[in-house]
């Protein structure tokens, strides 16, 4: 048996002491997993369950399992566990990592911050951003311009970025100077009146930026393709006119690739072939697949430069910062992506999720259907036809009905039922998911609100 201990006790001891702020739909039946492999997870009780959603978390790049990651946060274990690379120290593995790193960005990110988190990385790019300016000697550069369904972190910082609606509320004051603009959501193009989407979201940003003052604004946030928003890609001519926009104006562009670093969209990552030409990059999740915390901010040396080179120190960074043992498992984690042609198998993963879900996205209850790279987002309506979406609590229903029936692992963002699985995903999972889904989905009765029994 994967668990030495009882599943009822350790779904007990969870429930009893473990603080899950998003419980979702307020269930009380715990999830305890407790191995993995390849894109199986086992939980506390022995039952198998395909992960089709990387560790329930869009990460998970190379699988669960892999002895070569094990193998390689062990050895470092013995030879030096921990050293911080704050202040005055690095280690020879996280000097080895933000090489490599340099050489997988895009041209000109030759800087690389190390955090154990995603929304510590953004955190970090907010206060880089600001701090560049205020070195350049445009201390009035405050203003972040973030965007609405962008997901960021939950930090105070990157929680204030984030504009999924619900998220970040009520915990008093949030971040001041952030201002939101709309994102692109094709499926839904009434929220440009009339107007081309670009045409509308340009019209936007500028007005946005003349009325904040661009000697005011220091950065614009956005992740290539909206992940937890949706997973929602933009028309292809938007970044690049909005990064014109911005460098007009002496505004930085940070691109948020927690999610689409590392692979999930078919290269080391997604700003780039989008147009973004972003000066800072933050990334985590699939930077180590998770197996040990770690995110990297990376930057152009002028960012690096300005903000290391002020007469005002940047007091910034971790007792982690660096960690050698997540560097050393980051190492290990690039050598499999590499070897095992990883960026080119997320392809393929999305070639077998467009033509498994062709079937699904001809079901009344299925509005749109967003393959990009690795990842699928199945958003639910209510009415094809108006494309009312169906209720959080509906989709919640969809993804539980995966889990029990068919024990596969995917999640609900909104109406939007998402896929993300590790990029070992074979075909015949791939298969096995979306036919799930489309057998679910054929059941569902959005006029009723309920899943028919199978
Ligand atoms: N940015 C993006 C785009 C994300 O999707 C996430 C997490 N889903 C984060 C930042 C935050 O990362 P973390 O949960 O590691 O703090």
């Amino acid at each position: 048996t994967p668990s030495t201990r009882p599943a009822a006790l350790l779904e007990d001891l969870d429930r009893r002491h473990v603080l899950h702020p998003h419980e979702r739909g307020h269930r009380s039946q715990r999830r305890v997993m407790v191995r993995g492999q390849g894109s199986t997870v086992w939980d506390a009780s022995g039952r198998e369950f395909l992960d089709a959603l990387g560790g329930g978390i869009w990460v998970a790049q190379v699988g669960h399992g892999r002895q070569e990651l094990a193998d390689a946060a062990a050895r470092q274990i013995s030879e030096l566990a921990h050293f911080t690379s704050f202040f005055e120290y690095g280690t020879d593995k996280s000097a080895l990592l933000a090489e490599r790193l340099t050489t997988l960005a895009p041209a000109g990110m030759d800087r690389v911050f190390f955090t154990c988190s995603g929304s510590e990385a953004v955190d970090t790019a907010l206060k880089l951003a600001r701090l560049h300016h205020h070195h350049r000697g445009e201390p009035d550069r405050n203003w972040i311009i973030a965007r609405h369904y962008g997901y960021h972190g939950t930090t105070y910082g990157s929680g204030t970025a984030t504009g999924i609606p619900n998220m970040q509320v009520a915990v008093g004051p949030n971040l001041p100077h952030v201002e939101k603009v709309m994102p692109p959501y094709p499926y839904r193009p009434e929220m440009y009146g009339g107007q081309g989407t670009t045409e509308f979201l340009l019209n936007e940003l500028s007005e946005t930026i003349e009325r904040l003052g661009a000697g005011n604004i220091a950065a614009m946030i956005g992740e290539p393709v909206l992940g937890g928003g949706g997973v929602i890609a933009p028309p292809a001519d938007y970044w690049p006119r909005v990064r014109e926009l911005l460098r007009s104006h002496g505004i930085l562009l940070i691109a948020d690739e927690v999610i689409t670093g590392y692979g999930r969209i078919g290269s080391w990552f997604d700003s780039a072939p989008r147009g973004m030409d972003a000066d800072i990059i933050t990334t985590a999740k699939g930077l180590t697949s998770g197996y040990v915390p770690m995110g990297a901010v990376l930057m152009r040396e002028e960012i690096a430069a300005s903000v290391a080179g002020g007469e005002r120190d940047f007091f910034h960074g971790h007792t982690y910062s660096g960690h050698p043992v997540a560097a050393a498992v980051a190492l290990a984690n690039l050598d499999i992506i590499e070897k095992e042609s990883l960026l080119a198998r997320s392809l393929a993963i999305s070639e077998w999720f467009r033509t498994g879900l062709a079937g699904a996205a001809e079901l009344p209850s299925v509005g749109d259907v967003r393959v990009e790279g690795a990842m699928a987002g199945i958003e639910l309506v209510a009415d094809k036809a108006t494309r009312e979406p169906v209720t959080d609590t509906l989709a919640l229903a969809v993804a539980d009905e995966l889990y029990e029936t068919h024990g596969v692992i995917t999640r609900n963002y909104g109406p939007t039922l998402v896929l993300s699985p590790p990029l070992v995903f074979e075909r015949a999972e791939a298969e096995r998911t979306t036919s799930a889904i489309t057998e679910v989905l054929g059941r569902l009765d959005v006029a009723s609100g309920r899943i028919a029994p199978r």
